[in-house]
Parts: C-alpha cells; sequence; structure tokens
C-alpha cells in the first residue's frame, strides 16, 4: 500500500488540518476524512485571528515557513478555487533595548531569505503613524510585503481543494476515541459511530494534548493560551494604508480594519480548551497599554470584540510529525500564533512527512519522546 492508497482521518478543520488535506490532495492521496466537532470550518482559532501575514521572525525554521507560506498565499497554484485577497500593507515591528538588537538579528535574517526588509528610525516610524509620537522606542523593522489576507478565503480554498481531490469533511462529529491495535492505529470512534484508518492526523489545535493521549502517543504537553482582539468603529484620523504595527516591547499592536482600528494588548492567560469566554478585563489592559505606551493616541472605542486561544508546546515550536510511539499516528498542532501565516507550508510539510519525507528535525514530535 502507498501513501496514495492509504486511509487518513484528520481531526480537526482549521488551518491545521485544511492546509494538511489540501496539500494531501496535492500529492495523490485519495481516501481522507476530515472530522470537525463544530458545525463549521474555523470555528475555534482558525476564525478568531488577526488574518495577519507577518515573516519577519525570530525562529529561524519557522520563518522560513512563515516566507514560503507567504509566497504561496500571494500566488496560489493553477486553479486555486477561492480568490484570497492579501492586503500588502506592510508590517512595522517596533522594539527598544535588547528586544531591537534581537529585532535587527531577525531582519538580517530575512533579507538573507530574500524578503525586502529596511530598520526605520523612531522618526520614521512616527512619520508613517503619528498617533504614535511619545512612545519611547529606538526602531522599527519594516517588511514590506507582509500583510492582511481574508482568512475565511484562505480556509476555504483549503477545503475546497481537499475536497476536488475526493476528501470528505464531516462536521458536528467530535473523535471521543482514537483505537489503536498492536501499536498502530486502527481507527477513530466517534459520537456517531467508528470509522477505520490507516493514518489519523492529529489538527485539534487547543485540544491536541487530550487527543494525543486518547491514541496513548507521546505525552506532549501544549498550553491554550486566550487573547483578545478589539475592532473599533470606524474613525476619521486612521489611514487606511497604515501598516501593521506590532510594538515587541511594549508588547501591543494595531492595524487598520474597517475604516478603524483592530487592537490587541497581547494578553496571555492559560486556559483548558475550550470555546474562550471573553473578559472584560482585557479591555481594561488595552487602554492602560494605549495610554501607558502612545500617551498621544486618542481615545479609541470599542465595537466588538472576541477572544481566542494559541496553542504552544513545551518549546514554543510547533510539532509536525510522526509520533514516536504509535504507529500512524501524526500531529500537525502548536502552531501557536503563526498558523495562519505558515498555514500554506505546515500543510505541504505535513504532506510530505506523511508521503514518506525524513522527519524534520525542528517540528519533530520524537523531541518529547
Ligand atoms: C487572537 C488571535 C490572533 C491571532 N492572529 C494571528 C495572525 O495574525 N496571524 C497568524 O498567522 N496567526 C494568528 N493567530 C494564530 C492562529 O489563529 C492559529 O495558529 C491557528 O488558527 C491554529 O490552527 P489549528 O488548526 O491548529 O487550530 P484550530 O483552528 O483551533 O482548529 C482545531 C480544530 O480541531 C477541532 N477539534 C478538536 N478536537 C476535536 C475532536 N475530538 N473531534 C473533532 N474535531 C476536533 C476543533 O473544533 C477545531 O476546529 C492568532 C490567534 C489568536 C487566538
Amino acid at each position: 500500500m502507498g501513501p496514495e492508497d492509504a486511509r487518513y482521518v484528520i481531526i480537526g478543520a482549521g488551518f491545521a488540518g485544511a492546509a494538511t488535506a489540501c496539500h494531501l490532495a496535492y500529492r495523490g492521496a485519495r481516501q481522507v476524512v476530515i472530522l470537525e466537532q463544530e458545525a463549521v470550518a474555523g470555528f475555534h482559532s482558525s476564525g478568531r485571528n488577526a488574518g495577519f501575514i507577518r515573516q519577519v521572525l525570530s525562529e529561524p525554521s519557522v520563518a522560513d515557513l512563515a516566507a514560503k507560506s507567504a509566497e504561496f498565499i500571494r500566488n496560489p497554484p493553477p486553479g486555486w478555487p477561492v480568490p484570497v485577497s492579501y492586503d500588502a500593507i506592510g508590517c512595522l515591528i517596533l522594539g527598544r533595548g535588547a528586544q531591537w538588537e534581537a529585532l535587527c538579528r531577525d531582519a538580517e535574517l530575512a533579507r538573507g531569505r530574500g524578503l525586502d526588509v529596511e530598520l526605520w528610525s523612531p522618526e520614521e516610524t512616527v512619520a508613517a503613524i503619528p498617533p504614535i509620537e511619545g512612545g519611547s522606542l529606538d526602531g522599527a523593522v519594516w517588511c514590506a510585503s507582509d500583510g492582511v489576507i481574508d482568512i475565511n478565503a484562505l480556509l476555504s480554498g483549503y477545503l475546497r481543494v481537499a475536497q476536488r481531490g475526493g476528501a470528505v469533511i464531516r462536521y458536528g462529529e467530535t473523535v471521543r476515541e482514537v483505537r489503536i491495535r498492536d501499536g498502530g492505529v486502527q481507527g477513530v470512534a466517534t459520537d456517531q459511530g467508528f470509522l477505520e484508518a490507516d493514518v489519523v492526523v492529529n489538527a485539534a489545535g487547543p485540544w491536541a494534548a487530550p487527543v494525543g493521549v486518547m491514541a496513548g502517543a507521546a505525552p506532549i504537553a501544549f498550553h491554550p493560551r486566550r487573547r483578545h482582539l478589539f475592532v473599533t468603529p470606524p474613525l476619521d484620523w486612521v489611514k487606511p494604508d497604515w501598516p501593521f504595527c506590532l510594538n515587541v516591547s511594549d508588547e501591543i499592536y494595531f492595524q487598520p480594519n474597517s475604516g478603524g482600528l483592530m487592537l490587541c494588548p497581547c494578553d496571555e492567560e492559560d486556559l483548558p480548551p475550550c470555546d474562550p469566554p471573553t473578559d472584560i478585563r482585557a479591555m481594561e489592559l488595552l487602554a492602560e497599554r494605549l495610554a501607558a505606551v502612545y500617551p498621544r493616541f486618542p481615545d479609541v472605542s470599542i465595537a466588538r470584540y472576541w477572544a481566542g486561544l494559541r496553542t504552544f508546546s513545551d518549546d514554543n515550536r510547533f510539532v509536525i510529525g510522526w509520533d514516536p510511539k504509535v504507529e500512524g499516528f501524526f500531529w500537525v498542532a502548536g502552531l501557536a500564533g503563526h498558523g495562519v501565516t505558515t498555514s500554506a507550508a505546515v500543510g505541504s510539510l505535513a504532506a510530505d512527512l506523511l508521503f514518506g519525507a525524513d522527519p524534520d528535525p525542528d517540528f519533530s514530535p520524537a523531541r518529547f519522546a
């Protein structure tokens, strides 16, 4: 039996599961079933993020995935079914002190990868976004090709390619058990019955750890952390062509959104896997941070806000590859705050590994065995 004949069950229709299914289809895998406990794809993290494609990152292996993935999203392959808008507003990453030095190193690495990256002085940075005047910074890294995308279009695109290749998506079906026989995957039991499988892909996002436990797989810990996003009503002083502005020293970001701003106080709170409720204290944190970091920033009101979970492994690195304990059990998890940006390359790497490529030591689950 070749990999194209295997029966794959993918748990989760977020970016991890959808992009993996898409790239399995590109490689000719035939018998793929995606099981999603919710009634729609992207109900959790994949539908609640800022949709920003950011390529200047400090972890080189993740930055490689980000650059490859951004290229895919900007120029999808022929026959791509759903146009994905890519608004290349660019990204400014502000910092001071040690963080600024680290940013300069990240910028150097990004240049080595062929990205159009510049170092801006504080004056140039304030000239681009006047309301941040008065903040304390040593400079900013400018990446022109970063941008904001339509996340629903991208997620739908991955799923449509998978369906075109024969994949079946079953919504509203929860995996309760991963059945193992003789140390290998036999199938999954869901709330609707048993499904045989040769390969089970754990793309369960915040639920990756409990799904791993169901399979008796390597004990990999994951930490789902809640983060809030806030959107203002339209504001006449906001320029729609302002870049995404991330301050890594003071932990706050914002970007133009629907005539106003989308803002984030970079809050991080450990929660068990769940549909995270919002917490009004995050709005207080946002107000405090805005006032402290950018003293001349005009007051903003909030039209709507929501919370989502970003899921981290113990070493904050992605977990992509075969489980070292259970044959046929495969991980695509721990995509943290970069799961949209890197999705195309993550799916491609996962599909390569599922088709027999050598493990990628940067992401291999074996590091936790
Ligand atoms: C506030 C916020 C802002 C972010 N901003 C960005 C950004 O700008 N750029 C970026 O690149 N990334 C961003 N991210 C990160 C990005 O959203 C995540 O990395 C990505 O969505 C993770 O995708 P996933 O498929 O692993 O998880 P999920 O989207 O959570 O998908 C997992 C799916 O598995 C399903 N599932 C779980 N258990 C079972 C089961 N037993 N049976 C059936 N189905 C199951 C769940 O229902 C879920 O749909 C942000 C995240 C947050 C929260």
